[in-house]
């Protein structure tokens, strides 16, 4: 008999006494949680106090950010941060998960609530489950790698690489955030309810993309938690570990613990009543062998491979309905419900087939008849099922309705003639399609088959309308679009296009004045609205309207315009200090102190323009030297004392 590490009952963690659990060690894992929620909340307020003044602020410590740096090669805040995470993990194991995480700190606390009305959730185990982390981290962050250098080039090639760049500070921190809902119902969902069902770190475990990424790292890890000769095999160390590691067998099997599941909180070392562990240095554990001629500890699964394979399709195809389901459900919180109803599902078949059955105190089914406990978490399994099916049944109608309208779902990115279209019959037929699949995939209550109405489809509505010269309509959806989701500078430019062209000329002005006030720190809503003004040749519009150097640039031109030379001169003079390479404003300054009889001065301009010249691009080059020429013609003319 080869000589596998004995199993052992748990040991039922004693009231009073050295071996509780949430001792010190939590209390002081829970503070230094909290203080960093504490830091994330004072940046967010920093933020939002400085929005009415267009302040910066550091983008978002966030890991997720660092989906723009493999896609568009910006190297921001949360990207640097990831790299340090990653990098600390490789040497110090997990220990970011346990103590820095708020999603670990939201599981632990929902853990610590449940523990104390009794329930002590059971982890689940599934073997192929476990790979949704890893696969998920390869889509967010090796993918979009892959396919910018090796597949865009064949099917996008106008996205070409640039490189990379440092972009540290924001306007808009919460630009790839969720809504306030949307975090609340993924705080209960990847809290409560996957502690719930799948166990302590059930949202670790299924879920979390930057744990597919830490896990196989925390393999190098040097730094872990060892046993002496003091270990009696009492088990407390793994009755306390809220990362469902089986401490006590790790240590007889390996002499430390070398499980991935491992967040270095210390728990076990605290717990343990004859304090044989202790975190040490050593080394990697890659293909670590166990101690003396030991099996490894044999690893417990919940399913066969017949239900694993079942169980895997079914989380593929329910993260399908779910991924931005009702344009609310970010990529995280799909993957927190998928994993849920996947676990339903299992659980409600047990039910079925199995004599008995219970979960935590209930006793669902009893020789065979079902309890009344089992018919309500059967028809909790149903409707769980059945919103699932409606997402993704509704989603699918919202793809049927973008494949009609390919080539008509046009960004509106300039004033329409309203009742104009430029589409012909044929792309009017598909338009009409398009809304009528966009239509039965909207909310029941405006005639479609969903939980409620997706503003992405009535944004695809609005721009189909716009096509079809139907501004009205198109922009009744904007509105409703712009009521339904977080603030949209696209959408707020695609409005601002639609009112200008239902508005008498006159009115424009005003109205695109008062979007730019409205939101100031937008960046391309300020641009769009510059272009506007100066499609009306209003200079003046534009000054007011553009910020920094482009303002005094429009304000000089507008002063030049009305022949303000004097008023503009100076103006001009602090546009070339702030934008040194602008050429051409150089060459306008040479001939604005030509014209007030400062020859010296036009001359030290015209020096400084043709040192600029290198830097204009290839269609520039020739306007530059035309206005050169005129400039040296005038100079040339003037007879200067
Ligand atoms: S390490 Fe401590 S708590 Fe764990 S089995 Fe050994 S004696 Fe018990
Ligand atoms: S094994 Fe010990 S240190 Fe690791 S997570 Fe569990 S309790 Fe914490």
């Amino acid at each position: 008999m080869p000589n596998q590490p004995k199993g052992i009952e748990l040991r039922v963690l004693p009231e009073k006494g050295k071996a509780k659990g949430w001792g010190r060690r939590w209390k002081l894992r829970l503070t230094i949680l909290v203080i960093v929620q504490v830091v994330m909340i004072l940046h967010i307020l920093i933020w939002w106090l400085g929005l009415p003044y267009g302040w910066e602020t550091l983008s978002a410590v966030e890991p997720s950010e660092s989906i723009q740096t493999v896609s568009d090669g910006i190297i921001n805040a949360g990207a640097i941060f990831f790299a340090v995470a990653l990098l600390s993990t490789a040497i110090l194991g997990r220990w970011f998960c346990g103590w820095g995480c708020h999603l670990v700190l939201l599981q632990d606390w929902c853990l610590r609530l449940l523990s104390k009305v009794g329930v002590r959730p059971r982890a689940f185990r599934s073997r192929l489950l476990m790979l949704a982390p890893f696969l998920l981290a390869i889509y967010m962050f090796i993918w979009p790698i892959f396919y910018r250098l090796v597949v865009a080039p064949y099917t996008r090639p106008e996205l070409t690489w640039n490189g990379f760049r440092v972009e540290l500070l924001t306007r808009d921190l919460w630009a790839t955030m969720p809504g306030v809902g949307v975090a609340v119902v993924f705080l209960f969902l990847c809290g409560f309810v996957t502690v719930y069902f799948l166990g302590a770190k059930g949202f670790c475990t299924y879920a979390c993309p930057y744990g597919g990424f830490f896990m196989p790292l925390d393999k190098l890890a040097l730094r872990r938690v060892h046993v002496d000769d003091n270990c009696q095999g009492c088990a407390y160390c793994t009755a306390v570990c809220t990362s469902n590691v089986r401490v006590h067998e790790q240590i007889v099997a390996y002499r430390k613990v070398i499980d991935a599941g491992c967040m270095r909180t210390s728990d076990c070392i605290e717990a343990c009543p004859n304090d044989a562990l202790s975190m040490q240095w050593g080394l990697p554990v890659l293909g670590a062998a166990t101690h003396g001629d030991l099996d490894r500890p044999k690893k417990r699964w919940d399913l066969t491979w017949t239900g694993e394979i079942t169980l895997a399709v079914i989380m593929f195809l329910s993260f399908l309905a779910w991924r931005g389901a009702y344009g609310l459900v970010p990529l995280l919180l799909s993957l927190g419900a998928a994993s849920t109803v996947t676990w339903l599902c299992w659980k409600a078949w047990r039910i079925i087939v199995d004599a008995n059955g219970s979960f935590h105190r209930w006793v669902l089914k009893k020789g065979g008849v079902l309890q009344g406990g089992g018919i309500v978490f059967l028809i909790a399994a149903a409707i769980g099922v059945l919103a699932t099916v409606q997402a993704g049944a509704t989603q699918l109608m919202a793809v049927q309705g973008n494949r009609m309208a390919l080539g008509i779902r046009k960004r509106i990115e300039v004033p329409m003639q309203p009742g104009y279209s430029s589409l012909t019959s044929e792309e009017r037929d598909r338009a009409e399609h398009a809304i009528r699949w966009y239509q039965w995939s909207g909310g029941m209550g405006s005639g479609g088959f969903a939980m409620a109405t997706n503003p992405n489809t009535l944004l695809s509505m609005a721009r189909i309308y716009a096509q079809l010269g139907q501004l009205a309509e198109a922009s009744r959806l904007l509105e409703m679009v712009q009521t339904m989701s977080k603030p949209n500078e696209v959408v707020a430019i695609e409005q601002m296009m639609l009112q200008v062209s239902l508005s008498p000329p006159e009115q424009a002005p005003a109205i695109v004045e008062a979007v730019v006030q409205s939101e100031p720190q937008w960046a391309r809503l300020r641009y769009a609205a510059v272009q506007l003004a100066l499609r009306r040749g209003d200079l003046q519009a534009a000054g007011r309207i553009a910020d920094g150097s482009a303002a005094l640039q429009y304000q000089t031109l507008a002063m030049l315009q009305q022949g303000r030379v004097a008023d503009a001169a100076p103006l001009l003079e602090q546009y070339v200090k702030e934008q040194p390479d602008d050429a051409m404003a150089w060459i306008m300054l040479a001939e604005v102190r030509l014209s007030q009889g400062d020859a010296s001065g036009a001359d030290a301009a015209a020096g400084a323009a043709v040192a600029a010249r290198a830097s204009l691009g290839v269609g520039a080059v020739e306007d530059f030297d035309t206005a050169l020429q005129n400039y040296r013609a005038v100079r040339d003319r003037q007879d200067f004392p």
